[in-house]
């Protein structure tokens, strides 16, 4: 499965909504370069909903474990560098 387009988006955030489920068990990291996609259904899927602050900001936004870790690195050495530790 490819990115979510912004008509895919509102058919899963539409189905969530109706249904507290998604089309597809897996969500694609939203990076554009990364093609990952990560596992989310039932609980750990409605936990992450609640997390993101609704379905629509976490289809957007989400992103995968490996790309949340470099996310994490690149802002604590820019805040390092800024620091001049
Ligand atoms: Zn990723």
């Amino acid at each position: 499965m490819a990115k979510l387009n912004t008509e895919i988006l509102n058919s899963w955030v539409q189905m969530y909504t109706s249904k507290f489920k998604l089309p597809e068990t897996k969500v694609p990291c939203s990076n554009d370069e990364c093609n990952v996609q990560t596992t989310m259904f039932g609980t750990n899927l409605h936990e992450r909903v609640i997390k993101y602050s609704g379905i629509e900001n976490l289809l957007s936004t989400f992103e995968c474990k490996t790309c949340r870790a470099k996310s994490k690195a690149q802002a604590l050495i820019a805040k390092l560098t800024a620091a001049k530790v």
